[in-house]
């Protein structure tokens, strides 16, 4: 069942106190989700079965964690998969888009030419918080023409304020609320 996939994911998520910077953050360790094949398995099956259909052409995933969660739920749904990166880490022509941390700013950029006006865009990240980040990705989604469709993570802290998907503020599809 859904219920019991959602209790093996969030069971195999590890929580490591004080880490990066020790300051309290709880931080959510999705690489022992990866040590269980059929939590990993779970995770990408409940966002296919979500998403396919829907005509989604690309999943835009954010560095880093995105880059694990993205190309497999690319794959079964016959999308391509597009990186958002950090700055002056990809070759191509750029744009960026700034956001705000707790202290200070931090930007990702995209390829210009890996999305195009007519593109339905999923936009995936491992874990969302303020909502900072996944909001900077979708205005440069929809800076290069994509329509964002939906924009998804595996874990949701309390944080979240919201997401903007366009001119409309949205809920994030995530699986695990902490
Ligand atoms: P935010 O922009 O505030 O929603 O932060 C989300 C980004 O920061 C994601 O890319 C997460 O991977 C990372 N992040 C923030 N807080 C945590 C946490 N407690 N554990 C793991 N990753 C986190």
């Amino acid at each position: 069942t859904d219920d019991s996939r959602l209790k093996r994911i969030a069971s195999s998520i590890r929580v490591i106190p004080d880490f990066p910077k020790p300051e309290g953050v709880m931080f959510q360790d999705i690489t022992t989700l990866l040590l269980d094949p059929q939590a990993f398995k779970d995770t990408i099956d409940l966002f296919v079965e979500r998403y396919k259909g829907k005509g989604i052409t690309v999943v835009a995933g954010i560095e880093a964690r995105g880059f694990i969660f993205g190309p497999p739920i690319a794959l079964a749904i016959g999308a391509k998969f597009v990186p958002m990166r950090k700055p002056k880490k990809l070759p191509g022509e750029v744009i960026s888009e700034e956001y705000s941390l707790e202290y200070g700013t931090d930007k990702i950029e995209i390829h210009v030419d890996a999305v195009q006006p007519g593109d339905r865009a999923l936009v995936i990240d491992d874990l969302v918080a303020t909502g900072g980040t996944l909001s900077a990705a979708i205005r440069l989604l929809e800076r290069v023409g994509a329509e964002v469709v939906e924009s998804a993570c595996v874990i949701e802290l309390p944080e979240l304020k919201e997401v903007r998907l366009g001119y409309r503020s949205e809920d994030v599809q995530s699986l695990v609320l902490v």
